[in-house]
């Protein structure tokens, strides 16, 4: 596959994208494209800004300069006669229902079954029927390897299956894209595989997805597009093998060194 299609509106384009958290600068122009149905994988040192790019890309945070398009849409504005108009409340909800985010930490509801997590949303937004929720739910925890963990409550599963109910809870909304933001991170290390295999299922299916990731092996064998981000700044992209193997910048150089 290749990043570089032409002619088809990029699931994801940032364009100059600029995050200030008061005077201090943290997305400094940020520009990435990600084509529907291909794998981004973000990597950088902490602090970089990978969290604070996927909050933007979910609208959790207002972007200060540049664009940010999601399936083309401007994502929390309008644009009218080159002018920029802050979006409702409500639009940006909506907007938002459509990308699905998984985090490092699962955010499950404690005192509510499996299922109960997972139908909530598609109930609750969406106004699925409870019928037509659950049906979708035993699907997808089926596909994520859970099945008759349904009834279980979350303190009964492992991190790693917790985790891998956040993600049948994500894709119960249909979302067109998901972002993960180091979803395997507070993982212990024998549980990170499962859930590495379900992302990677998931990518085979041709969902899109963005991935703040430390995981090297998941990068060469699953994103179509690795980026490297460091202070605010993409230093730099492209193929994963090739970056994996010949990182051209110094900074991409020196990270990757000290990780593999
Ligand atoms: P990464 O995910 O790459 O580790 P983050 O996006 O979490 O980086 O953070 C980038 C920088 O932005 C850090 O210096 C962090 O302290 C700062 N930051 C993130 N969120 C906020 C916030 N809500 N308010 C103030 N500073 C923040
Ligand atoms: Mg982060």
């Amino acid at each position: 596959m290749s990043t570089a299609q032409s002619g088809v509106t990029p699931m994801v384009q940032a364009e100059g994208v600029c995050k200030s958290f008061g005077a201090l600068p943290v997305l400094k122009g940020i520009s990435l494209q990600v084509q529907p149905g291909e794998v981004t994988c973000l990597i950088g040192p902490s602090g970089s800004g990978k969290s604070t790019f996927l909050r933007c890309v979910n609208h959790l945070e207002k972007i200060n300069a540049g664009r940010l398009r999601v399936d083309g849409e401007l994502i929390g504005y309008r644009e009218r006669g080159g002018r920029l108009y802050e979006m409702s409340p409500r639009d940006a909800a909506k907007q938002r229902r459509e990308i699905g985010m998984v985090f490092q930490h699962f955010n499950l509801f404690p005192h509510r079954t499996v299922l109960a997590n997972v139908i909530e949303a598609p109930m609750l937004v969406k106004g699925q029927s409870r019928d037509q929720a659950v049906a979708r739910a035993q699907e997808l925890l089926a596909k994520v390897g859970l099945a008759n963990k349904a009834d279980a409550y979350p303190a009964q599963l492992s991190g790693g299956q917790q985790q891998r109910v956040a993600i049948a809870r994500a894709l119960a909304m249909e979302p067109k894209l998901m972002l993960f933001d180091e979803p395997t991170s507070a993982l212990d290390p024998e549980l990170v595989g499962d859930v590495l295999a379900v992302m990677q299922d998931l990518a085979q299916a041709g969902m899109t997805m963005v991935v703040v990731t430390h995981e090297m092996g998941f990068a060469r064998e699953v994103a179509d597009q690795l980026v490297f981000m460091a202070d605010g700044v993409v230093v730099e992209k492209g193929d994963p093998r090739e970056m994996l193997t010949d990182p051209q910048h110094e900074r991409t150089q020196a990270f990757l060194s000290k990780l593999l």
